[in-house]
């Protein structure tokens, strides 16, 4: 007997990379592939005194004493955006499902940054998306290329990563970012901005929001607790503009009710301690060293073979190859030799802007792996270059 599922369903398709991430959890393997932060980094999980407080069902918009801290930090920003425009979700990636719940029907179009997260590609291919790519470059996307889409498509909205974008580390301009608010005030198009890297800053540059310029266009702004604590706590936030912010509290409710209640009660705990900013500083000296090291591994193994930037952020470096290459094949010869990294080709919304390009992720990995690992990619990818 045949099952019929739901056309939804019948969409699916798995992901690649939860699919490395098996493989990579083998001891021994050197993992450039996932985005994980490194244990050795992450605070301890200390729930004492917090269980039995929260063991009642709570509210949907989140706990209110987390709801207040991240509401503080917002308008730190120059969010304009009240703790009454705060809803906690189960991660960011939550917040990309509810935007997709929200506006995407089938065959509507979205904008996205080619290359763009993979994960909010399958995310919205779920409610039947069709997706447009806006070429990135190293300082953000061109708002010309945005203003010419949204005036060919009509999308449902526009979906951007500004801050230390995965895959590529890139960041938007404040000149860019000025543009593109303008551009869709201009047009009333709604803005989904995806920021979980902006805390996670090697190099001062400029992180205001897109969102904060706006004074027309609708927005919602996602945020996330993983990338600098715990991403097993699944905690994220979304903030929007006041006409969004009731549908996207009825979506939450119809999900899940509402987020784990002990993570949001250990996160305010932790975020209004004095631990969290020694935790923060100790964070980001260890990335940026483990981001030193893989630049100065890249500059010794891949001069010849790729293009690519030393990002200012976050947790990737994305490499441009200068010759065409199957990364996929040359990922599953990888993985033989015990080293593992992203292929580019998942990330691209559409194959039109495809080229060849990998993404490197350098928390993860002890830095005495990483140039190890580095080299033996260089050595890999030079099989496999045409
Ligand atoms: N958005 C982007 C751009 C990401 O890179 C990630 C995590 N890899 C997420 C959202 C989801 O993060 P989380 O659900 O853990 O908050």
């Amino acid at each position: 007997m045949t099952i019929r599922l739901s056309r939804r369903a019948e969409r699916l398709t798995s992901s690649l990379i939860r699919d490395i991430l098996q493989i990579t959890q083998r001891p021994g393997v050197i993992s450039f592939a996932g985005g994980l932060p490194a244990a050795e980094v992450m605070p301890p999980l200390d729930f004492e005194g917090l269980a039995d407080d929260y063991r009642q069902y709570g509210p949907s918009e989140g706990e209110p004493a987390l709801r207040s801290l991240i509401a503080q930090n917002l308008s730190t920003l120059g969010m304009d955006c009240s703790v009454e425009r705060v809803l906690v979700t189960s991660g960011s990636q939550q917040g990309i499902d509810l935007v997709g719940k929200l506006f995407v029907d089938e065959g509507a179009k979205v904008l996205l940054e080619a290359p763009t997260y993979l994960a909010t590609i399958q995310a919205l291919g779920v409610y039947g998306a069709e997706f447009k790519g806006l070429p990135l470059a190293a300082d953000g996307i061109d708002p010309d290329d945005l203003r010419r889409a949204i005036a060919y498509r009509r999308p449902a909205f526009v979906y951007l990563i500004p801050t230390f974008q995965n895959p590529s580390g890139f960041c938007y301009t404040d000149e860019i970012r000025r543009a593109v608010a303008k551009v869709l005030d201009e047009t009333d198009i709604p803005l989904v901005e995806d920021d979980p890297y902006r805390d996670l800053v090697y190099r001062p540059v400029d992180r205001t929001p897109i969102c904060t310029y706006l004074e027309r266009a609708p927005w919602v702004y996602l945020g996330s607790f993983s990338k600098i604590t715990a991403p097993g706590l699944r905690v994220g936030y979304l903030a929007s503009s006041p006409s969004l912010f009731s549908g996207l509290v009825r979506l939450k409710q119809s999900s899940d009710l509402h987020t784990n209640r002990i993570g949001q009660a250990w996160l305010a705990r932790f975020l209004g301690s004095a631990g969290f900013d020694e935790h923060m500083a100790r964070m980001i000296r260890i990335y940026g060293e483990r981001r030193d090291a893989m630049q100065a591994a890249l500059e010794r193994h891949f001069e010849e073979l790729a293009e690519w930037r030393a990002p200012a952020g976050g947790l990737f470096f994305w490499l441009r190859l200068t010759r065409e290459c199957d990364t996929l094949a040359a990922l599953h010869a990888a993985l033989t030799r015990d080293v593992a990294f992203m292929p580019g080709d998942p990330f691209f919304p559409a194959p039109a802007l495809r080229y060849s390009a990998l993404r490197l992720n350098f928390s993860h990995a002890a830095p005495e792996n990483i140039e190890r690992g580095v080299a033996l990619i260089a050595e890999i990818l030079g099989e496999f270059a045409k």
